[in-house]
């Protein structure tokens, strides 16, 4: 078994000595459980977080732990009576070739005839169903809102779009660079897209939203929030998914306290703005998976993937990932 272990906690961005190679025997499985080989790791932002120590919704990764992970992963050897080998499961594997599960703890198995294996660490697994349910229960677009997004070719943001134009929404999303820009307005439909590497990209925003925002799907936080907090209406939503721009901070931003701004806003325009983690939305689960798959067979939803090859590069994958430079959901190939 080759993993990969956090070696130390990063202080700001991680670098490859954060992380270390190991070579380990393979584990054994018991009864009720599985043996399975990781064929596809997902990166994703969360981990940042996770390799630091201190009070989260998830205990940190120890040091000298193996890195966790979601898997598309197959099953080599079964002692539980659901499954057998040669079944492709999704699964929290981790950063390693093997691993040994519960098989009550699979999340479910993968029929490729379903839809491509890949997606169910993506558009049609954790990020799709963030998505989902960060829209369903909390952002709520109605037909004729405008809606704004960031990070908006990933996972998370591609699909928060374009649920929000399947649920009839103006829909603006955010992304860095021309490529990702060109993808949201000709792949995706959105109805405006924008740079946030612009040097006006605060004005941009503000005359790409004339009749103001409805709904924010916070995935960034950083310089991207400075420009929507003013232009948000009266009861507006803003789902908190995630704030990307500060994952590697490692001391407060330097600037005047925008706290009062903040919840002076808040106040007056009577805005919802609420934190959430995918889990606590769990009962949605089947209705997405039967939702997500409707759209992803009939072409009305669709995705990206950017795949690293082999395990040992999955730290340079993370360090990327961060720094915007993944193009879709992204996926390591183990070899
Ligand atoms: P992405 O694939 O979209 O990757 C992250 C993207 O964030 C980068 O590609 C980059 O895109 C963008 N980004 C990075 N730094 C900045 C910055 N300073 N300002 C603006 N954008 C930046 O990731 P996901 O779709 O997997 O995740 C999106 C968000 O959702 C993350 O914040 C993540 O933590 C959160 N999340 C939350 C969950 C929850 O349960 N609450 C579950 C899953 C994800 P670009 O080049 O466009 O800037």
């Amino acid at each position: 078994n080759i993993r990969i272990v956090l070696a130390s906690r990063p202080q700001g961005e991680p670098a490859a000595e954060n992380f270390r190679v190991e070579r380990v025997p393979l584990p054994r499985p018991a009864k009720g459980q599985v043996l399975l080989r990781n064929r596809w790791l997902s990166l994703d932002p969360y981990m940042r977080g996770r390799m630091n120590a201190g009070r989260s919704y998830v205990a940190p990764i120890e040091v000298d732990a193996v890195m966790e992970g979601g898997t598309v992963s197959e099953v080599l050897e079964s002692l539980h009576p659901e499954f057998e080998p040669g079944d492709l499961v999704l699964a929290d594997g981790g950063w390693q070739t093997h691993a040994v599960a519960d098989g009550d703890t699979l999340r479910r198995k993968l029929d490729p005839q379903d839809a491509p294996v890949t997606s169910a660490l993506g558009v049609y697994g954790m990020p799709g169903f963030t998505a989902y349910a960060g829209l369903h229960e909390i952002g709520k677009p109605r037909p004729g809102e405008t809606l704004v997004v960031a990070a908006a070719s990933g996972p998370v943001g591609a699909t928060v779009g374009q649920i929000a134009k399947l649920r009839g929404a103006r829909v603006v999303g955010i992304a860095g660079g021309a490529r990702k820009v060109a993808h949201l307005r000709d792949d995706l439909g959105f109805d405006v897209a924008l740079d946030h590497r612009a040097d006006d990209f605060a004005e941009q925003l503000k005359a790409a939203v004339p009749d103001g925002i409805d709904v924010y799907f916070e995935n960034v936080g950083g310089h991207v929030f400075d420009a929507v907090l003013p232009l948000l209406n009266e009861f507006a939503r803003v789902p908190v998914c995630g704030l990307i721009a500060h994952y590697n901070d490692s001391a407060p931003p330097e600037g005047p306290d925008r706290l009062p701004q903040l919840m002076g806003l808040a106040l007056a325009r009577r805005l919802t703005i609420r934190g959430f983690i995918v889990f606590d939305f769990n009962k949605l689960y089947p209705e997405f998976l039967r939702e997500m798959g409707a759209w992803l067979r009939d072409g009305k939803v669709r995705y990206s993937e950017d795949i690293v090859e082999g395990l040992e590069n999955a730290p340079q994958g993370l360090i990327g990932l961060l720094r915007g430079e993944n193009f879709g959901k992204q996926l390591v190939r183990i070899a």
